[in-house]
């Protein structure tokens, strides 16, 4: 089906290429187009995707933000989705998208603005032919999915409104985001590097903008936001500055002509390209300069920035590549194995990163141990004496033929990503002058060695040409002084005199006169050479792997891969044992031996690891797990020195001190996370059989010595059972080889099933209602977060699990857009279903800084609406959501890599339930309304008495309390007054002193919310001389905000009034938790895993000789 074409002049596209270089393997196809009004677009046929997507480059960013107004093109990026002339409705968009399993998203960058969606790329045929027969989904939800969806995203370029009444909320939107953030390290030491730059280069430009650089030092000055926004849009926002990628099902044609039918009305301006040649990233006297920055996680590291060409046109050589390559390499040699043998550094990396067209650094980051933090001019000596060796020879070509083997191998068995990743990164990347034939390849690959342009770049890497940053919470001690957007304390001052001399004397060190320790790598073993896959064609991929071999030691799992085709494979090993996390100290220390295992074999695993070959050891509530992915090639030589390294690992006490010392600031910067980021840990901990929280990890690590890890890592291998998941380009024989390595090598003892770690959850019973408060340990942090759980019950029931997902899905996109777009609570809003081990759960999760009592409210009143639209909902529409869920869930895996994690998920979740997917369709598909309902007002219904809830709060220290004991209650009255009038400046002129007058009488620290409207209403009344009506709907309005207004200084508000006008049903009070054992020894254990089937029914076992 074609969807119309309206009767219009008929326009067309020029080719420009239909011929791209791409990956052996990829059976998409590609064409790129130029439309007449010079957007240029790339087109992709793919006709197995389950998503189609779209995804549109604008080359314009925050760099061309204007000086007043940093963030400017951040919150245009914000803007430009709410209404267009076409749909002027502001969630439109959303709605459309989430009707049909997709999403959109957007980021501004320095010099790009992209933006994306995905949706359903065709209805999902119900496989039960009884439920399909009550509605007809492919006509409802065809092939023009992607059209309506392109429709409404093509009039954001064409036509969009920049709704007055839309402006604010977004605002407050980008000022959510960026108070995200400012406890993020990541966050504020990028800005401290832009600040301390140089101020001609918009790299010095705070880029993300808040609700004071956007909103309100403008409007102090009397600037018309909206009319400044437009502007900027019609500056900046240009045909022929946007790349356009559409990906999808229909044929190259039918895109192409959808194409130029809906973008050919975007303008055209004819901009120049956005460049910024030949300003300098330093300030004039920016050299030899050090800067000392005071993170807020524990964390300690020494970074080198050199300002850098921009290689961008260099494509074909990438210079670049092949200097970071030598000094971020970590094989015997490098700077790296060198730091680490003198004990001084945990990591190493480098490379060049392209700021702007005209502009790139070049960055080398060290993660420090507290000696390395002592000894970082040594370090920097280190380097730089490096670097001398690489100066000192001619660029080596046997060096640039391993990356350039390693490059195309990569990119010859590239495998898909999704479609949205794919389009927003490729339609990125035609910015860039590729060749368009080469649009795929050139990015990955390096194919012209070019040692004239290696040693250019080289020359960049110089004493004078550097800044140097130290980040430590205890070096030097004091900071003078405080970055301005995000508060990083920090110093900034010239190199001492003697440590000047030392880097520029290392700088031209001679051989004799470097570490011998220090030389080029050896010739790389790891690159892989058999590359062959043996394709058989299948015509459906098997769902479930075979069992072949399942004995009291053993149990494998076997699938040829017979879809993907490449030469790669993905093994994961469980080694069973309940030893290691028996309690929080065996976790503790079986984490520790873990880490030391990888540590002792990282100059090794290194090649392996640039040549696409990655192996990890964890723990987890199973045992031991041990993953190897990538080429299979040379995997088993790669399992071997690792389980040969687990068994004889030698446990030496100075990388012991270091390894355990990093574990300590792990589990101490954790409480620095996000509080969303925390939450779930206390879920856990509350409601499942042995999960132990941070702290008691942290409790227990203190004490373990390296004896400890001795004595005990050889009886956690003593007994084992082994269960091996091998997928890939693997026979069956290699998958029994792999496995045969294993127990050779390890010599474990099997563990009988009787004795396996049995995983359950503790059961909230029905009709219950708790709460756990908790405080969060970072001083500084302002958000709160509240996780509303409501348990449901067994996932082994699917009726009850469809009706779950159901229910969730049904919920999602009112949940946000009730709870974060139209209330503004917090820039993290999350609701669904989730499944926690063997129970399901629906959920909503909010991060904000309104306290979790007033969002809990808030959710409660949610749910009740939630209940209405479930109740009104026409058939249509239910049928829709079940078609657009069934969708979601039959959704394929893109890669190898997704397929194992699939199967690797049913095999660690002990139900092996492979068909999962199709079930879950086959019951969703008999679901009807009214068992949504039924299910709505047994299991979410605040009114519910059978309902379970578990509600967890998460409490900033940077609230009420806190801010009210450091003001006065004077302090406190202007700073209400002077946010009302905030409230207020864009839409009329307040007097405050009058409003203050107004207040006379207002016991403010009471928290009386009404009190404070009735004076504002008084003030209206009598001082501003507005009619009741028009008052009263003010007030309104004002009920939303008051909350966080007297939050802001300190006062929790008594009275909250739900947006809502319907009656909220007082919740029965919570039970609070306070001892957290006595919580647990109350609740009843649910049922254990059990497989959904017997498992022989999956076995194919040779008879053994
Ligand atoms: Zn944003």
């Amino acid at each position: 089906m074609t969807a119309p074409i309206h009767n219009k002049s008929v326009v067309s596209a020029a080719r420009v290429t239909d011929s791209l270089e791409k990956p052996a393997l990829d059976d998409r196809s590609y064409r790129v187009i130029l439309l007449p009004n010079q957007l240029e677009v790339l087109l992709i046929h793919d006709p197995k995707t389950d998503k189609a997507s779209a995804a549109l480059d604008v080359n314009v960013g925050s760099y061309s933000d204007a000086e007043d107004m940093p963030g400017l093109a951040h919150a245009v990026e914000h803007m430009l989705f709410m209404g267009t002339e076409k749909f002027p409705s502001e969630n439109e968009y959303n709605q459309y998208l989430s009707t049909h399993n997709g999403y959109s998203n957007a980021f501004t960058a320095a010099t790009s603005t992209n933006f994306y969606f995905e949706v359903a790329a065709s209805a999902h045929t119900p496989s039960n032919s009884k439920a399909s027969s009550q509605i007809d989904v492919s006509k409802t939800t065809n092939d023009s999915i992607l059209y309506g969806a392109l429709d409404r995203f093509a009039q954001f370029f064409v036509k969009p409104l920049f709704l007055e009444d839309t402006l604010k909320k977004e605002l407050r939107s980008v000022d959510s985001e960026n108070k995200k953030n400012l406890q993020s390290d990541t966050w504020r030491l990028h800005q401290l590097s832009q600040s301390v730059s140089n101020k001609k280069h918009p790299y010095n430009h705070f880029s993300t903008g808040n609700w004071k650089t956007l909103h309100d030092n403008p409007l102090s000055k009397g600037v018309d936001l909206r009319a400044r926004f437009m502007d900027f849009y019609e500056k900046h926002y240009s045909a022929n500055r946007m790349k356009l990628v559409v990906l999808g099902r229909e044929s190259l044609d039918e895109l192409e002509s959808w194409t130029v039918e809906l973008f050919s009305d975007v303008p055209n301006k004819n901009l120049q390209q956005n460049r910024w040649d030949d300003i300098p990233l330093f300030e004039e006297n920016g050299s030899f300069m050090q800067l000392f920055a005071k993170p807020v996680a524990d964390v300690r590291t020494l970074s080198f920035f050199f300002p850098y060409p921009d290689e961008t046109d260099m494509w074909d050589c990438h210079p670049s590549h092949y200097l970071s390559h030598l000094i971020g390499h970590e094989g015997p040699g490098s700077v790296l194995a060198y730091l680490k043998e003198k004990g001084w550094a945990d990591s190493l990396s480098c490379g060049s990163l392209p700021l702007c067209p005209g502009a790139a650094y070049f960055d080398i980051r060290v993660t420090l141990t507290a000696e390395g933090l002592i000894q970082y001019q040594e370090i920097a000596k280190v380097i730089f004496q490096y670097i001398a060796l690489l100066r000192e020879g001619t660029p080596q070509e046997w060096v640039f033929e391993e990356l350039k083997n390693v490059g195309e191998v990569e990119f010859r068995f590239k495998q898909n990503s999704s479609a949205s990743k794919t389009a927003s990164r490729l339609s990125g990347m035609m910015q860039r002058p590729y060749p368009r034939d080469e649009l795929l390849s050139a990015p990955v690959t390096t194919r012209v060695f070019s040692p004239a342009k290696i040693q250019e770049g080289l020359e960049y890497l110089r004493p004078d040409n550097v800044r140097i940053t130290v980040v430590s919470q205890n070096y030097p001690g004091t900071w003078d002084k405080k970055e301005a957007w995000y508060g990083t304390e920090y110093s900034y001052q010239p190199w001492p005199k003697d440590f000047k001399k030392m880097i520029i004397d290392a700088a031209g060190a001679r051989s004799a006169d470097r570490p011998s320790q220090l030389h080029l790598p050896h010739k790389n073993e790891f690159i892989p050479t058999r590359l062959d896959v043996e394709k058989k064609e299948v015509l459906t991929p098997a769902i479930a792997p075979k069992l072949i071999r399942n004995d009291q030691y053993v149990r494998i799992w076997y699938k040829k891969d017979d879809q993907f085709w490449v030469p790669k494979a993905n093994v994961k090993i469980t080694l069973r044992t309940p030893l290691s996390s028996i309690t929080p100290r065996c976790s503790a220390i079986s984490k520790l031996y873990c880490s030391l295992v990888q540590d002792s074999l990282n100059e090794y695993s290194y090649d392996a690891e640039i040549a696409g070959l990655e192996y990890s050891l964890s723990q987890n509530g199973l045992g031991l797990q041990i993953i190897i992915s990538g080429y299979n090639d040379k995997m088993a030589v790669l399992l071997e020195k690792v389980l040969h390294s687990m068994r004889e690992l030698n446990v030496k006490e100075d990388r012991f001190d270091i390894i355990k010392e990093r574990a300590q600031r792990v589990y101490k910067n954790w409480h620095f996370k996000q509080p969303f980021h925390q939450v779930g840990t206390y879920k856990s901990w509350l409601t499942q059989d042995r999960s132990f929280i941070v702290d008691e990890l942290a409790n227990e690590l203190q004490n373990i010595t390296v004896e400890d890890i001795r004595a005990f890592y050889p009886q956690l291998l003593k007994q084992l059972h082994i269960e091996v998941l091998a997928h890939g380009n693997l026979s069956k024989e290699d998958a029994r080889n792999i496995t045969d390595l294993v127990e050779t090598i390890l010599k474990p003892k099997g563990l009988p099933s009787a004795q396996w770690p049995m995983r359950r959850t503790l059961v909230i019973p029905p009709g219950s209602n708790y709460l756990y408060e908790r405080t969060l340990a970072d001083p500084e942090n302002v958000n709160h977060c509240i996780e509303y759980v409501l348990p449901i019950g067994d996932d082994q029931d699917r009726n009850l699990r469809a009706k779950t997902l159901l229910a969730a899905s049904i919920g999602e996109e009112p949940c946000y857009d009730q709870l974060r777009t139209k209330e503004q609570l917090g820039y993290v809003v999350f609701s669904g279903a989730v499944i926690p081990v063997t129970h399901l759960c629906y959920r909503i999760l909010v991060q904000s800084e309104k306290s979790p009592d007033y969002l809990e409210g808030r959710i409660e009143a949610f749910l009740v609406q939630l209940g209405e639209q479930i109740r009104d909902m026409d058939e249509n529409k239910f049928e829709k959501h079940k078609a657009g869920l069934c969708s979601k869930i039959s959704e394929k895996p893109k890669n190898l890599k997704d397929e194992s994690i699939q199967l690797m998920s049913y095999i660690l979740a002990e139900t092996f339930a492979f068909d999962s997917a199709e079930t879950d369709v086959a019951e969703v598909m008999k679901l009807t309304k009214a068992d949504i309902v039924d299910f709505y007002n047994s299991y979410l219904s605040p009114a519910s008495k059978t309902r379970s809830k578990l509600s967890i709060h998460l409490l900033a220290q940077a609230t009420p309390a806190s801010i009210a004991a450091h003001m006065t209650p004077e302090e406190q009255l202007d700073k209400t007054v002077a946010l009302i009038v905030q409230l207020f400046q864009s839409n009329m002129p307040v007097d405050a002193d009058k409003l203050k007058a107004r207040f006379a009488k207002v016991d403010l620290s009471g928290g009386d919310s009404d009190a404070v409207l009735g004076a504002v209403g008084t003030y209206l009344r009598e001082d501003a001389g507005l009619p009741q009506e028009d008052v009263q709907g003010i007030l309104e309005q004002g009920k939303l905000a008051i909350g966080s207004v007297l939050a802001s200084v300190g006062i929790e508000s008594k009275t909250e009034t739900p947006a809502t006008t319907d009656v909220i049903p007082v919740a029965a009070k919570a039970t609070t938790i306070t001892d957290v054992h006595e919580f647990r020894a109350s609740l009843q254990a649910s049922l254990g895993l059990r497989p959904v089937r017997d498992i022989s029914e999956y076995e194919d076992i040779e008879s053994k000789l």
